[in-house]
């Protein structure tokens, strides 16, 4: 795949306009500012197609971007404590309708979990719809640079009891600072679509 030739193609604030597709979609979710934006950006060599927040609570959208035959989904991020009622209800409509949504090629999701900390109730809840649902998806742990080598050990050996299911789950460790493991998501995606 030539992740250089990603391209914004749209953004759908409900799942209602999201019309049918035949390609293949790899969907990224995460909590807010879990560094969902900047992993996109690092996977399609852009400096700024997803768009990194500076400020918490962007608008609630699935955005999506093309690249050759495949989508890169760019799922709403969770778990901002200041958020309104409405704005929950439509972050649940948009993501259960797409997630639930049979008629997609959904290959994999690509759920992110911040490395330095112990997953959010919010990230249970998504891994364990995931897994209920049948799913595919694989961990990607995010902001891998922040960490020195034994505190990192550290975070990956807790995961495995605060995680369900670790053993049998792909995890990549992931920085968009210095790139590490961007190789391994692409691989990853061209095993996928070209396989
Ligand atoms: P999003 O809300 O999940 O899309 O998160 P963003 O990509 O906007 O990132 C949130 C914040 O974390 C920004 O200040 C980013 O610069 C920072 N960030 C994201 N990824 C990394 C990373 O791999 N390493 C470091 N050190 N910071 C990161």
């Amino acid at each position: 795949m030539n992740y250089n030739k990603a391209e914004f193609y749209t953004s759908f604030g409900k799942f209602s306009q999201i019309p049918k597709s035949d390609r293949l979609e790899f969907a990224f979710s995460g909590r807010s500012n879990v560094g969902k934006s900047s992993l996109i950006n690092k996977l399609l060599n852009r400096k700024n197609l997803a768009r990194v927040s500076s400020m918490p609570g962007k608008t609630v959208t699935i955005n999506f971007f093309s690249v050759e035959n495949i989508y890169i989904v760019d799922l709403p991020g969770y778990g901002y404590a200041s958020v309104s009622k409405s704005e929950k209800r439509q972050w649940g409509s948009l993501i259960g309708g797409y997630l639930d949504d049979g008629s997609r090629q959904l290959a994999l999701v690509f759920q992110l979990v911040d490395m330095r900390h112990p997953p959010s109730k919010d990230d249970l809840m998504m891994i364990n719809y995931l897994i209920d649902a049948e799913i595919p998806f694989i961990i990607v742990f995010t902001k891998a640079d922040k960490l020195k080598p034994n505190a990192r050990k550290a975070r990956m050996e807790a995961f495995k009891t605060e995680i369900p299911c670790f053993e049998d789950i792909t995890c990549v460790e992931f920085s968009a600072i210095t790139g590490e493991g961007v190789d391994e998501l692409r691989a990853i995606i061209d095993d996928i679509s070209e396989g």
